[in-house]
């Protein structure tokens, strides 16, 4: 019979490498955890609407990159392809800005985007993020920014880069996009045919363009920071001014948009050059529009989503990996009784903490034994018929090779009293 292989753009994460994914998230729950951030778990079908309303309809990600199906006909759904949109939906549903002023947030888990698949970027993909609702204080970037920088240096990423830029307040953003379409239109015909697209639609994601030659004409176009407003720069000057009080290095890039329509005065991205082409591990910023325009309060927020693959990329360039827990004893036995009693005793030393494997071969002990080697544990326990029918079993230490008798009720007493 033929093999049913993963789906194109999607792929397992087999044991070895699941081991860094548990890293970093015990790392992203001690970090966000310490600065008091919930996690959330959200649903990945939401309807449709949610994100045309949120990312918006003239986004690629919206536009092009959806799983959108229909329920038997009842609704029009989609696998969220990312999840600030169902986050502030859980907020707005569950009235969650009632707990108090601020809520502080974090998830982690799949995404979907139908994308061309390639190194870094997949059609089933996962981002861990955070959202901090309800504050519009310059302090609230730099906080997010920071528990970034620390999270990703806490599991070993290093060269990485923050690129930071205002989007400004919606009116400084239609100013901007009125110079950018006055600047492009003339130059129309020498776009690569998406931007030309785009033109009309979404000027702002033609500064994202990775075309060559539309990125020498990107390089002379009108520069979104001089068209903020003076509350606005004032406000992205004062975020500038807390990273470098945290020692948070960053480049200013005038030309960094985010690919979702939401996005309000501060955007960032961290890059890392050891990625390729899909350099971008992290990216945020600022959406104090989006709440209300899902029907919640007005209520400022900021956030950021970590692409998981190519963080975890990243770390295995850097030949990182995930420790296994160490085995503590593997139990060998021999014999219908033994068997029946190996069962028993390794269910005993799981429930005292031991971590235990049952071999369940029924080979004859050497090969057994040399497992038990292998297997890395401090202990073997051996159990024949003799010791079956004494109630007893002997006990290796497999690193001196120290061997004794003991009885089987008191084996995890002795086993506790070793540790
Ligand atoms: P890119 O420009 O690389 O397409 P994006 O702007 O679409 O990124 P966001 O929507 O901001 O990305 O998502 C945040 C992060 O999620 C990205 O920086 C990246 O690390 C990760 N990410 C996004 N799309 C994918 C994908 N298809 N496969 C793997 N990771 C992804
Ligand atoms: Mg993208």
């Amino acid at each position: 019979m033929g093999k049913i292989h993963a789906v194109r753009g999607t792929r397992d994460i087999l044991p070895q490498e699941v081991r860094l994914w548990q890293q970093v998230e015990a790392s992203a729950r001690e970090i966000l955890g310490r600065a008091n951030y919930q996690e959330i778990r959200t649903p990945i079908l939401e309807l449709t609407e949610l994100f045309a309303r949120s990312i918006g309809s003239a986004t690629d990600v919206v536009g092009k990159e959806m799983f959108s199906f229909s329920t038997r006909g009842e609704q029009e759904v989609s696998l969220r392809p990312e999840n600030t949109a169902g986050v502030v939906r859980a907020y707005i549903q569950h009235g969650l800005q009632m707990a108090g002023d601020v809520q502080r947030l974090w998830y982690c888990g799949p995404m979907f985007r139908y994308e061309r698949p390639q190194a870094g970027r997949q059609r089933q993909f996962h981002q861990l993020g955070v959202e901090l609702l309800g504050s519009r204080d310059p302090r609230a970037d730099a906080e997010v920014i920071a528990l970034a920088w620390d999270l990703l240096r806490a599991v070993g990423a290093e060269n990485l880069t923050l690129r930071l830029n205002s989007l400004g307040d919606p009116q400084d953003r239609l100013a901007y996009r009125q110079a950018l379409v006055d600047y492009l239109t003339p130059l129309k015909e020498e776009l690569d045919p998406d931007s030309q697209e785009r033109l009309g639609r979404n000027p702002l994601r033609i500064l994202d363009s990775k075309d060559p030659h539309t990125c020498a004409i990107v390089e002379k176009a009108p520069k979104l920071p001089d068209y903020l407003s003076a509350d606005s720069r004032a406000f992205f000057e004062q975020v500038q001014a807390h990273l470098k009080a945290l020692d948070i290095p960053y480049e200013l890039d005038p030309y960094l948009v985010r690919g979702l329509d939401y996005y309000t005065h501060t955007a960032f991205e961290i890059v890392s050059p050891e990625l390729g082409s899909q350099s971008t591990v992290c990216g945020g910023g600022r959406y104090d529009g989006l709440v209300e325009e899902l029907g919640g309060p007005p209520t400022p927020a900021v956030g950021w989503a970590i692409g998981m693959e190519r963080l975890v990329l990243l770390l295995q360039k850097k030949q990182l990996e995930g420790v296994a827990r160490p085995l503590d004893v593997y139990v060998i036995s021999r014999g219908a009784k033994a068997e029946a009693q190996s069962l028993q005793v390794a269910q005993a030393l799981r429930q005292a903490g031991f971590c235990t494997e049952l071999d369940l071969s029924g080979s004859p002990f050497s090969k057994q034994f040399k497992r038990a080697s292998r297997s890395g544990a401090t202990w073997a326990v051996v159990l024949g018929d003799a010791e079956a029918v004494a109630g007893e079993v002997q006990l290796k230490h497999l690193p001196t090779g120290q061997q004794q008798t003991l009885l089987q009720a008191e084996l995890v007493k002795y086993l506790l009293s070793q540790r």
